[in-house]
C-alpha cells in the first residue's frame, strides 16, 4: 500500500514518515507541506532523520491524493477539510488525526465520506480507544448520582481546548448515559458558577511542558469515586494507530469510520 503524508514536517508528520518507512506492509508514496515551508524540496527520509528515500516533499496536495492509496493527515482544520474533498475526488482513503474542526469543517468531511473511506479519530492510540469503550460502559452502568469530570493535560504548544480526545471521552460518556452531549457538556468553569448541575459532564484543561497527553475520567459518586486514566508516553502510539488505520482502509467501501471500527472494539 502506498501511503501519503500531509503536514510531513510537523511533530506528527515526522513521526508518521518514520512509522511508514519502518513498516514492511506499506511504502511512502509522497509527502507534502504548505507552500513556502522549509521542508519543500527536501528528501522526506532525510527530513525525518532516516536515510534518503527519493521521496521529495511537495506542496501540491492534489498531486499527492491522486498518486497514493491512502493519505494520513495531521495538519490544521481548514487544510483537512479541503483535503477531504481531494480524497473524495481521487477516491483515495483519508486518515484524519487533525483535531479542533468546526461544525462546517466536520460537515465537509461527512460529505467527502460518501465517496471514499475516511477514518477520523481525535486519538489514534489503542489505549485511548479502549478507554473510550470502557467509559461508555461505565457511564451506562452508573446513574447520574455519579458526576462525570474529564481532566486532560497536554504540552504547551497545543492550540485547542479541551482536547479532541477529552471531548470524545465526553461523547462516549453521554452515549453510555443516552443523553445529548451538547446539552450536558461544561467545557470550562470560572467565577460564581453556582452548584454543579446533576447529569453534566465537566471538563478541565491543563497545559504545560512536553506532556504528550494525559486523560483522566472521574466518576464521582456518593462516598466512592472511580477514575479511569490513560497516559501517552510518546507520539509514536498515534502514528502507529494511523498507519494501521490506513492499512485497514484497503478495499473498504466509502464511509466515515472511527478507530473503534479499525480496532474492532
Ligand atoms: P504541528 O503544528 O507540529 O504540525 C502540523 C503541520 O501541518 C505543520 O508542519 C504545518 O506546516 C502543516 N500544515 C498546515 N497547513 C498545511 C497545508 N495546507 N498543507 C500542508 N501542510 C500543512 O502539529 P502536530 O502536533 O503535528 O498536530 C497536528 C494535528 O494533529 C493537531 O490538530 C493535533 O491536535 C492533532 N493530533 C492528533 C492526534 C490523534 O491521535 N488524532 C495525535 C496528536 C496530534
Amino acid at each position: 500500500m502506498r501511503i501519503g503524508i500531509t503536514g510531513c514536517a510537523g511533530r506528527m508528520g515526522l513521526m508518521l514518515i518514520r512509522q511508514v518507512l519502518t513498516n514492511e506492509g506499506c511504502t511512502l508514496g509522497g509527502a507534502v507541506e504548505q507552500p513556502g515551508a522549509a521542508a519543500v524540496g527536501r528528501d522526506a527520509g532525510l527530513l525525518a532523520g532516516l536515510g534518503e528515500t527519493g521521496v521529495i516533499v511537495g506542496d501540491d496536495p492534489a498531486v499527492l491524493f491522486a498518486g497514493v492509496d491512502a493519505v494520513i493527515d495531521f495538519t490544521v482544520p481548514a487544510a483537512t477539510a479541503d483535503f477531504s474533498a481531494l480524497a473524495a475526488q481521487a477516491r483515495t482513503a483519508h486518515v484524519i488525526g487533525t483535531t479542533g474542526l468546526s461544525p462546517a469543517q466536520q460537515t465537509a468531511i461527512e460529505k467527502a465520506a460518501r465517496h471514499t473511506a475516511i477514518v477520523q479519530a481525535a486519538n489514534m492510540s489503542l489505549g485511548v480507544n479502549l478507554l473510550l469503550a470502557l467509559v461508555e460502559r461505565v457511564a451506562a452502568t452508573l446513574d447520574d448520582s455519579f458526576d462525570i469530570e474529564i481532566v486532560e493535560m497536554h504540552h504547551r504548544h497545543k492550540v485547542d481546548a479541551p482536547s479532541g480526545t477529552a471531548l470524545a471521552l465526553g461523547r462516549a460518556a453521554a452515549a453510555g448515559r443516552d443523553i445529548p452531549f451538547e446539552d450536558h457538556a461544561v467545557r470550562a468553569r470560572e467565577g460564581h458558577t453556582g452548584p454543579r448541575r446533576r447529569g453534566d459532564i465537566g471538563f478541565a484543561t491543563l497545559r504545560g511542558g512536553d506532556v504528550v497527553g494525559e486523560h483522566n475520567v472521574h466518576f464521582a459518586g456518593p462516598a466512592e469515586r472511580l477514575e479511569l486514566t490513560h497516559k501517552a508516553g510518546g507520539r509514536e502510539i498515534f502514528a502507529a494507530g494511523a498507519v494501521r488505520a490506513a492499512q485497514w482502509t484497503a478495499a473498504r467501501p466509502p464511509g466515515l469510520y472511527s478507530m473503534r471500527d479499525v480496532l474492532g472494539l
